[in-house]
């Protein structure tokens, strides 16, 4: 992204990824320029009483990439290493995912640098409440609708929405997705990303001609998305070898029994130490033998150093960003399936967008139709990149870049510029 302020690792790889989608369209330069980087960026202090009486200060961001489409969309991520870049990259990523899978909204995403695992409750919500009464004004239902991320989750978005409310004077279920059902949350959004990579890991074993029952896969990152897309592998009858979260990774070549596992996970916080597997060492686990390969966690994970140690034949990107454009080049040359991340992973805001569409018209759907209407979007997006795929002869990172950056420059050139 243009200036300094947002120069960091992953805002450098989304350019990059952008530039090489822009190229290829043949992009409209002033498009282009305006699309590099972001609408907007608020970065606020956040005061926070700690269980100790003293108050810490932590650092906040939220930023509002492009809402051409409609408002802003993205998630609220708690993690020690965020910051502007990272945040605008996922606001980038945000833009073309929604593009992608064609939902009225734009991109955004948030985050505080914090380690939530080290926050007792109370901090939590304090920090959680301060955070949005800070950035109240740039939030909103017809504005940008945060939504959980990293190290987030349904009780912080429950925060987030009653603060909300609270200085409306009224409860806007809308401010906010994934929110408990109980306070205008839907019906399948916890488990909507993780299904959405399972649907589309289904897509992909059929063009490839692959026996899902015959097949095994490996998952990094044991988070709500990480652990629904095993867990649902898992009922496919996909046989789930490898698992990892931060206390390190576990391995079983007959395939970790999931039911356990889970609970396990559930009980103890980490997959470290489950009994009906061996643990390795994380750096190992994405070069496990398997024939899928779900990365679920942080960005950049698969890099031009390890990718060609890489031994899957589908890789599904559970998050957001984990492939580097040079591993994507050593992974192309292998031949390895991508499905990647604005592609697998769009199940979540695609929920989300039914989860504020409910919330707008207060009329609930149940499960099935949400199930239903995910799968129709997703299946109907993936076979649109492998057309683009096909016709233009790109990978399918590049193709869905394409149809994604395509549709948000198309509304740029209708809507004009304002000077
Ligand atoms: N944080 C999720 C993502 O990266 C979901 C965003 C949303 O639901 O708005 O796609």
């Amino acid at each position: 992204m243009a200036t300094i302020e947002w120069r960091s690792p992953a805002s450098e790889m989304a350019v990059r990824q952008f530039d090489i989608a822009a190229e290829r369209l043949n992009l409209d330069k002033n498009v282009a320029g305006r699309l590099r980087r972001p609408d907007r960026a608020l970065i606020v202090s956040v005061p926070t009483r700690m269980d100790d009486g003293s108050v810490h200060v932590f650092t906040g961001y939220r930023v509002q990439h492009n809402d051409v489409l409609g408002p802003f969309k993205g998630g609220i991520r708690y993690h020690p290493d965020v910051n502007l870049g990272e945040v605008g990259a996922l606001a980038m990523w945000m833009t073309w995912k929604c593009s992608l899978v064609g939902l009225p909204l734009g991109g955004g995403k948030g985050g505080i640098a914090c380690d939530p695992k080290k926050l007792s409750r109370n901090e939590l919500q304090g920090m959680t409440r301060r955070y949005t009464a800070e950035i109240l004004n740039f939030i909103g239902p017809e504005v940008d609708i945060p939504a959980p991320d990293m190290g987030t989750n349904e009780q912080v978005m429950a925060w987030v929405m009653d603060t909300y409310s609270q200085h409306k004077g009224y409860a806007v279920p809308g401010v906010v997705t994934g929110k408990p059902v109980d306070i205008g949350g839907s019906l399948g959004r916890r488990e909507a990303t993780g299904r959405g990579v399972v649907y589309m890991i289904m897509e992909a074993a059929k063009h490839l001609e692959l026996d899902l029952a015959k097949c095994s896969a490996v998952v990094q990152g044991f988070g709500n998305v990480g652990l629904v897309t095993a867990r649902e592998l898992a009922a496919l009858g996909v046989k789930v070898v490898g698992a990892s979260d931060t206390s390190g990774a576990v391995w079983n070549a007959k395939g970790l029994p999931m039911a356990e596992f889970v609970l396990y996970k559930d009980k103890n916080k980490r997959v470290q130490g489950f009994p009906g597997a061996e643990s390795v060492p994380g750096a190992e686990l994405l070069e496990l033998k398997c024939d899928i390969l779900i990365p679920a966690a942080g960005e950049m994970q698969i890099t031009g150093e390890n990718a060609a140690g890489l031994k899957c034949k589908i890789l599904a990107e559970g998050a957001n960003g984990p492939t580097t454009p040079e591993a994507d080049q050593i992974l192309k040359e292998k031949g390895i399936f991508i499905i990647p991340d604005i592609l697998a992973n769009a199940g979540g805001v695609i929920v989300s967008y039914f989860e504020w569409v409910q919330d707008l018209q207060n009329f609930f759907w149940t499960e099935d139709e949400i199930r239903n209407r995910l799968r129709e979007i997703l299946n109907r997006a993936f076979h649109e990149v492998i057309g683009v795929s096909r016709r233009e002869k790109v990978d399918m990172r590049v193709a869905a870049l394409m149809i994604g950056v395509k549709r948000v420059a198309r509304a740029m050139l209708w809507r004009g510029l304002y000077a």
